[in-house]
Protein backbone atom coordinates (compact mmCIF):
# COMPACT_ATOMS: atom_id res chain seq x y z
CA UNK A 1 0.00 0.00 0.00
CA UNK A 2 1.42 3.33 -0.63
CA UNK A 3 2.19 5.31 2.18
CA UNK A 4 3.88 8.44 0.85
CA UNK A 5 3.17 11.17 -1.55
CA UNK A 6 5.05 10.04 -5.00
CA UNK A 7 7.60 12.58 -5.61
CA UNK A 8 7.14 15.05 -8.21
CA UNK A 9 9.39 15.38 -11.09
CA UNK A 10 9.38 18.98 -11.34
CA UNK A 11 8.45 22.29 -8.73
CA UNK A 12 5.62 23.77 -7.94
CA UNK A 13 6.04 26.57 -10.03
CA UNK A 14 7.38 24.29 -13.16
CA UNK A 15 3.91 24.72 -14.99
CA UNK A 16 3.15 28.09 -15.09
CA UNK A 17 1.67 30.00 -16.16
CA UNK A 18 -0.95 27.43 -17.31
CA UNK A 19 -0.99 25.83 -13.78
CA UNK A 20 -0.28 28.35 -10.89
CA UNK A 21 2.50 27.59 -7.95
CA UNK A 22 -0.07 28.49 -5.14
CA UNK A 23 -2.87 25.75 -6.77
CA UNK A 24 -0.06 22.71 -7.21
CA UNK A 25 1.33 23.65 -3.32
CA UNK A 26 -2.36 23.28 -2.18
CA UNK A 27 -3.17 20.47 -4.56
CA UNK A 28 -0.64 18.61 -3.98
CA UNK A 29 0.27 19.13 0.18
CA UNK A 30 -3.15 19.41 1.44
CA UNK A 31 -5.70 17.52 -0.96
CA UNK A 32 -3.70 15.29 -1.96
CA UNK A 33 -2.36 14.23 0.98
CA UNK A 34 -5.59 14.05 2.93
CA UNK A 35 -6.83 11.75 0.30
CA UNK A 36 -3.59 9.69 1.54
CA UNK A 37 -4.41 10.71 5.09
CA UNK A 38 -7.79 9.30 5.30
CA UNK A 39 -7.06 6.20 3.36
CA UNK A 40 -4.54 4.89 5.74
CA UNK A 41 -7.08 5.75 7.76
CA UNK A 42 -9.70 3.81 6.90
CA UNK A 43 -7.56 0.34 6.25
CA UNK A 44 -5.24 0.73 8.96
CA UNK A 45 -5.91 -2.68 10.69
CA UNK A 46 -7.90 -4.16 8.01
CA UNK A 47 -6.39 -6.48 5.49
CA UNK A 48 -6.42 -3.97 2.58
CA UNK A 49 -3.40 -2.30 4.24
CA UNK A 50 -1.15 -4.75 2.77
CA UNK A 51 -3.15 -4.82 -0.93
CA UNK A 52 -2.02 -2.28 -3.58
CA UNK A 53 -4.26 0.34 -4.01
CA UNK A 54 -4.31 -0.54 -7.87
CA UNK A 55 -5.68 -3.91 -6.73
CA UNK A 56 -8.20 -2.96 -4.54
CA UNK A 57 -9.93 -0.17 -6.22
CA UNK A 58 -10.16 -2.75 -9.39
CA UNK A 59 -12.61 -4.86 -7.26
CA UNK A 60 -14.23 -2.40 -5.25
CA UNK A 61 -17.32 -4.67 -4.39
CA UNK A 62 -14.90 -7.06 -2.54
CA UNK A 63 -14.26 -3.91 0.06
CA UNK A 64 -15.65 -4.50 3.06
CA UNK A 65 -18.75 -2.30 3.22
CA UNK A 66 -18.05 -0.09 6.49
CA UNK A 67 -15.16 1.25 5.01
CA UNK A 68 -16.30 0.82 0.91
CA UNK A 69 -17.35 4.57 0.05
CA UNK A 70 -13.79 5.81 2.06
CA UNK A 71 -11.85 3.56 0.41
CA UNK A 72 -13.37 4.19 -2.86
CA UNK A 73 -13.02 7.62 -1.87
CA UNK A 74 -10.09 8.28 -0.79
CA UNK A 75 -7.95 5.70 -2.40
CA UNK A 76 -9.35 6.86 -5.57
CA UNK A 77 -8.34 10.53 -4.93
CA UNK A 78 -4.62 9.02 -4.30
CA UNK A 79 -4.72 6.98 -7.69
CA UNK A 80 -6.08 9.48 -9.73
CA UNK A 81 -3.74 12.13 -8.39
CA UNK A 82 -0.64 9.91 -8.80
CA UNK A 83 -1.68 9.40 -12.02
CA UNK A 84 -2.46 12.87 -12.96
CA UNK A 85 0.70 14.50 -11.63
CA UNK A 86 2.24 12.07 -13.93
CA UNK A 87 0.77 13.06 -17.24
CA UNK A 88 1.48 16.57 -16.50
CA UNK A 89 4.61 18.33 -16.56
CA UNK A 90 7.40 21.59 -17.68
CA UNK A 91 8.14 19.21 -20.87
CA UNK A 92 7.24 20.76 -23.98
CA UNK A 93 5.41 17.90 -25.84
CA UNK A 94 3.10 18.89 -28.70
CA UNK A 95 0.73 15.69 -28.98
CA UNK A 96 1.08 11.73 -28.54
CA UNK A 97 2.93 9.90 -31.50
CA UNK A 98 3.20 6.49 -32.72
CA UNK A 99 0.60 3.55 -32.00
CA UNK A 100 -1.12 6.26 -29.34
CA UNK A 101 -1.63 8.68 -32.53
CA UNK A 102 -2.76 6.04 -34.81
CA UNK A 103 -5.75 4.75 -32.33
CA UNK A 104 -6.43 9.01 -31.70
CA UNK A 105 -6.86 9.58 -34.94
CA UNK A 106 -8.53 6.14 -36.01
CA UNK A 107 -11.09 6.61 -32.96
CA UNK A 108 -11.63 10.61 -32.69
CA UNK A 109 -10.22 11.28 -36.35
CA UNK A 110 -7.67 13.47 -35.55
CA UNK A 111 -5.71 14.85 -32.45
CA UNK A 112 -7.59 17.70 -32.76
CA UNK A 113 -10.98 16.37 -33.19
CA UNK A 114 -10.05 14.61 -29.56
CA UNK A 115 -8.93 17.40 -27.91
CA UNK A 116 -12.59 18.88 -28.88
CA UNK A 117 -14.21 16.00 -27.72
CA UNK A 118 -12.31 15.53 -24.81
CA UNK A 119 -12.44 19.28 -23.82
CA UNK A 120 -16.59 19.13 -24.53
CA UNK A 121 -16.74 16.00 -22.00
CA UNK A 122 -14.98 18.12 -19.45
CA UNK A 123 -16.63 21.28 -19.70
CA UNK A 124 -20.14 19.34 -19.53
CA UNK A 125 -18.71 17.55 -16.06
CA UNK A 126 -21.51 18.51 -13.24
CA UNK A 127 -20.06 18.95 -10.23
CA UNK A 128 -16.52 17.37 -9.32
CA UNK A 129 -14.80 14.51 -11.22
CA UNK A 130 -12.60 13.75 -14.10
CA UNK A 131 -12.35 13.80 -17.44
CA UNK A 132 -10.33 10.88 -18.87
CA UNK A 133 -8.45 9.00 -22.40
CA UNK A 134 -8.67 5.23 -21.28
CA UNK A 135 -7.97 2.08 -23.31
CA UNK A 136 -10.44 -0.80 -23.00
CA UNK A 137 -9.06 -4.81 -22.68
CA UNK A 138 -9.72 -5.29 -26.64
CA UNK A 139 -7.40 -2.10 -27.35
CA UNK A 140 -9.85 0.74 -27.90
CA UNK A 141 -9.34 4.35 -26.86
CA UNK A 142 -12.86 6.27 -25.83
CA UNK A 143 -13.20 9.44 -23.36
CA UNK A 144 -15.28 9.09 -19.90
CA UNK A 145 -16.23 10.95 -17.14
CA UNK A 146 -15.84 9.80 -13.56
CA UNK A 147 -17.82 11.83 -10.79
CA UNK A 148 -16.00 12.74 -7.47
CA UNK A 149 -12.82 10.24 -6.97
CA UNK A 150 -14.33 7.09 -8.89
CA UNK A 151 -11.75 5.29 -10.98
CA UNK A 152 -11.86 4.36 -14.34
CA UNK A 153 -9.60 1.38 -12.98
CA UNK A 154 -12.84 0.14 -10.98
CA UNK A 155 -14.58 -0.54 -14.55
CA UNK A 156 -12.07 -2.30 -15.63
CA UNK A 157 -10.37 0.72 -17.86
CA UNK A 158 -6.64 1.62 -18.38
CA UNK A 159 -6.24 5.21 -17.51
CA UNK A 160 -4.04 7.18 -20.52
CA UNK A 161 -4.92 10.63 -19.38
CA UNK A 162 -6.96 12.26 -16.99
CA UNK A 163 -8.11 15.65 -16.44
CA UNK A 164 -8.55 16.58 -12.55
CA UNK A 165 -11.89 19.15 -13.30
CA UNK A 166 -12.05 19.16 -9.44
CA UNK A 167 -12.67 23.33 -8.63
CA UNK A 168 -9.63 22.51 -6.53
CA UNK A 169 -7.56 21.99 -9.41
CA UNK A 170 -8.33 25.91 -11.04
CA UNK A 171 -10.15 27.64 -8.86
CA UNK A 172 -7.27 30.13 -7.17
CA UNK A 173 -6.28 30.95 -10.80
CA UNK A 174 -9.57 30.98 -12.91
CA UNK A 175 -12.41 31.05 -10.60
CA UNK A 176 -15.49 29.48 -12.56
CA UNK A 177 -13.46 29.67 -15.99
CA UNK A 178 -13.19 25.96 -16.41
CA UNK A 179 -13.26 26.14 -19.92
CA UNK A 180 -9.36 28.54 -19.73
CA UNK A 181 -8.14 26.00 -17.41
CA UNK A 182 -8.72 23.17 -20.05
CA UNK A 183 -7.61 25.40 -22.88
CA UNK A 184 -4.26 25.92 -20.62
CA UNK A 185 -4.01 23.05 -19.45
CA UNK A 186 -3.43 21.20 -23.03
CA UNK A 187 -0.18 23.15 -23.04
CA UNK A 188 1.21 20.85 -19.67
CA UNK A 189 0.53 17.20 -20.88
CA UNK A 190 3.18 15.30 -20.61
CA UNK A 191 2.69 13.38 -24.43
CA UNK A 192 5.97 11.41 -23.52
CA UNK A 193 5.32 9.67 -20.30
CA UNK A 194 1.69 8.48 -22.25
CA UNK A 195 1.79 4.89 -23.19
CA UNK A 196 -0.65 2.57 -24.61
MN1 LIG B 1 -7.46 17.22 -7.37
Amino acid sequence: MIKELPKLNYAFDALEPYIDTQTMEVHYTKHHKTYLDKLTMAITGTPLENMELEDILMSPEAIDENIRTAVINNGGGVFNHNFFWSVIGPAKSTGPDGMLLEKINGTFGSFDMFKEEFTKSALGLFGSGWTWLVQDKEGNVKIMNTQNQASPISEGYKPLLALDVWEHAYYLKYQNRRADYITNWWNIVDWANITL
